[in-house]
């Protein structure tokens, strides 16, 4: 017999898949790795549970304890699991602009799930963030996972996902190419690659509208501007971003990130997410100036089911002013 005890040990070893049409037969090698294959449904089920077992471990969080977080939806998943498979309450806090599918899900877990405006700072009294701290602050026996500025949020990537891009590459990586939220991905692999061979490229990707682009080329915060794609770009900095492993951060609009999310669905089978779409974007960029005989890496965080009534829909598209391609047709042409 085979099986797991329990649904976390379930997590990890997401399969690697070589994109065959994306990329021409002279560009560099793109291989996504699925980690919308969790059973949680993300690339955060590893952090979240690391986070977790950390906070017991260390004591800050104790039977019968309530965990806290500001989330996008995916870490709250694997929040929630993880809690439930653990016997802990769960309260989130989500900005409006996620899909009533993100919040949903969190629900499904047994988690409350509190909806904060997504138009305001980060220092404002209403945000995802503060909520998240004051809730904390009120809660007795609560333990504030706090993934923007947690340093176990890049360990997490440093110690499990870095290590099995590793493995599955037998270290032949070129590139790394992944979409910029708290940082924690690219700040954990980053580094971890880093120290194998400098050579290895980091790119991080982020939206316009982001500042983590400007913070990258100049040092300084730009003004940040709202976008749709989900789970990547920030409005300020976080502590789990460091800056210092990338070689590159490129930025995307939501229209390159939505217009490469639909081809990796319609042309090579891989049902994935916004950001997917924004790493892939740069990933196949990236993949032409490197050319044949490199290999590039790039995470998919999550995958497409939360979007089906967003930019899988020809008609969310259209409204939002995003170009759409009818069957056969393909979209390389589009401007966008
Ligand atoms: N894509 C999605 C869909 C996400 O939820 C996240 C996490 N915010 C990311 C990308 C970025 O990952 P990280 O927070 O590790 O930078």
């Amino acid at each position: 017999m085979s099986y797991h005890e329990t649904v976390l040990s379930a997590i990890g070893h997401t399969p690697l898949v070589r994109l065959q049409k994306l990329v021409g037969p002279d560009d560099a090698t793109v291989l996504v790795k699925l980690e919308y294959m969790n059973p949680g449904g993300s690339i955060k089920d590893r952090m979240a549970v690391h986070i977790i077992e950390k906070a017991e471990r260390s004591g800050l969080l104790k039977k019968g304890g309530t965990i806290v977080e500001n989330t996008s939806g995916n870490t709250g998943v694997g929040v929630a699991m993880a809690a439930a498979v653990k016997g802990y309450r769960c309260i989130f806090t989500m900005p409006d602009k996620m899909s009533k599918e993100k919040q949903d899900t969190l629900k499904a877990f047994g988690a409350q799930v509190i909806v904060t405006p997504t138009n305001v700072p980060a220092d404002s009294p209403d945000s995802y963030y503060s909520v998240a701290k004051r809730i904390a602050a009120e809660t007795p026996n609560s333990f504030y996972l706090n993934q923007y500025h947690s340093v176990d949020n890049v360990e997490a990537h440093y110690r499990l996902t870095a290590p099995e891009i590793w493995e599955q590459t037998g270290g032949k990586l070129d590139a790394f190419v992944a979409g910029l939220g708290t940082g924690g991905t690219m700040s954990g692999c980053g580094k971890f690659f880093k120290e194998k061979s400098p050579k290895i490229l980091n790119v991080g990707v982020d939206p316009i509208g982001s500042v983590y682009h400007s913070m990258f080329e100049t040092g300084k915060l730009s003004q940040p501007h709202v976008y749709k794609v989900e789970g990547i770009g920030e409005d300020m900095m976080c502590g789990a971003m460091d800056l210092s492993v990338l070689d590159d951060v490129r930025q995307v609009t939501d229209a390159q990130s939505f217009v490469m999310a639909r081809r990796l669905a319609r042309e090579e089978g891989v049902f994935a997410g916004g950001s997917s779409g924004a790493a892939v974007h740069v990933a196949v960029q990236l993949a032409k100036e490197l050319g044949k005989g490199k290999t590039i890496v790039v995470p998919l965080p999550d995958g497409g089911r939360a979007y089906i009534s967003k930019f899988f829909s020809d008609e969310w598209m259209r409204d939002n002013g995003f170009p759409v391609a009818t069957a056969g047709e393909g979209v390389s042409g589009a401007t966008v």
